[in-house]
């Protein structure tokens, strides 16, 4: 019979007790947002702010990896260069090596060259002598030989043996000379080769010297993305301090905002509506439960459902609230009464598709329909996120509704 009368009565205190919370509030608050709609507000600027420094900070982090990215590349391009350089340090080491030996064999040649030259010098001068002995016998030594002979064969054969030495002094010469000469111009090929072998390594250097400086060019390059990275950084961090701080003010303006509305409730939950705690579930039907009650400090039960399935009050009640918020975008709230023990129940359903179809101060049947599943406000997909509230405390909504 009660249940009946609560209805005018309700819309009556529900005014009033709601302005007792309005000003109620902004006698207690010292900040200016004081008003619901002003927390609202302000709490949207927040956001907007997060948001900007959100992007900013991610485009920190996007410059950060970019420097980050092109610094390995300059990095792996300096490595390859000094690879190469090592390369042509191990071609010039082994270049050197061969001008080495080159110049070894060169030095021995030479004093081949030496040598021979020792022995053609000697040899000439046995055969200056030789031919001085051989004039001295034609400019009438021949008298004296011829008086030391002892007949005309001797003499002969004497003179012969002189000039059979002339001869073979002459070819000896020739032939020593010739080998002078070969010695030359092997000792003239190997400086031809050694020579070849210097202008290799003259390039060789040229090249190194030419992959020196490009490497330091590379290193100076990443030098500057260190600076690049450093100030991104920096920029960062700044930002993040800025986040944390505005995180801050944007928690405490949602705590003010709760406490508000909290409050509304509480004035609200007076009424002497009899709750029947006959609850029943919200959905006809759903495909799951995600979010459960208290996981990661969640505050209400998740049900996944397609976008645009009817929301229905859990049991009968009156709209407290049916509006906007920057986590449950559209959402209502209904208002079960108390039951026989005194203990008040009040549900809230959140992200639904589009404003409610209900108004505050409205009664509303376990057959009205509250809204339409959807994912408005901080929601990622479409689902129905059902609070209860026993006695102004969150509790498992579970606990109370068939699912
Ligand atoms: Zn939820």
């Amino acid at each position: 019979m009660r249940t009946f009368k609560w209805k005018q009565t309700v819309s009556v205190l529900l005014s009033t007790a709601l302005a007792v919370a309005v000003v109620g509030t902004s006698a207690r608050e010292v900040t200016a947002a004081s008003t619901e709609q002003e927390l609202r507000d302000q709490i949207a600027q927040y956001q907007q702010q997060l948001d900007d420094i959100n992007n900013q900070i991610s485009d920190a982090q996007d410059d950060k990896a970019d420097a980050e990215s092109t610094k390995k590349l300059l990095e792996q391009q300096a490595q390859t260069i000094q690879s190469q350089i090592s390369l042509l340090s191990t071609q010039i080491d082994n270049t050197q090596n061969l001008i080495s030996s080159k110049q070894q064999e060169i030095d021995q040649k030479q004093a081949d060259i030496d040598a021979k030259q020792a022995d053609i010098d000697a040899r000439w001068e046995d055969f200056k002598l030789r031919m001085k002995a051989m004039q001295q016998l034609n400019d009438g030594g021949s008298i004296a030989l011829l008086s030391a002979a002892t007949n005309l064969y001797e003499l002969l054969s004497f003179q012969q043996t002189l000039e059979d030495i002339y001869t073979k002094d002459e070819e000896v010469l020739a032939e020593m000379n010739a080998e002078y000469e070969d010695l030359n111009n092997q000792k003239q090929e190997l400086e031809t080769a050694k020579s070849e072998l210097e202008t290799q390594m003259t390039a060789l250097a040229d090249q190194s010297s030419q992959l020196e400086s490009k490497q330091d060019e590379l290193v100076a390059s990443a030098q500057k993305q260190n600076e690049a990275i450093s100030a991104a950084e920096a920029l960062e961090n700044s930002l993040t301090e800025d986040q944390k701080e505005l995180q801050k003010k944007y928690n405490q303006a949602m705590q003010q905002l709760d406490s508000l509305l909290a409050q509304t409730v509480n004035n609200a939950g007076t009424p002497p509506i009899v709750c029947s705690l006959n609850f029943s579930c919200p959905l006809a039907s759903y495909k799951y439960l995600t979010t459960l009650f208290g996981q990661d400090g969640h505050t209400g039960t998740d049900f996944a459902a397609p976008g645009g399935t009817p929301i229905h009050p859990i049991a009968e009640g009156v709209v407290i609230a049916a509006t906007w918020h920057d986590s449950y975008g559209n959402y209502v709230m209904v208002n079960h009464g108390a039951d026989e023990n005194g203990n008040t129940y009040v549900s809230l359903y959140a992200h639904m598709q589009s404003p409610a179809s209900v108004s505050v101060g409205q009664t509303v049947s376990k057959s009205d329909v509250l809204g339409y599943v959807g994912n408005t406000g901080y929601s990622f997909g479409n689902h129905l996120h059902l609070e209860l509230r026993v006695n102004n405390a969150r509790t498992n909504p579970l606990n109370y509704v068939p699912h």
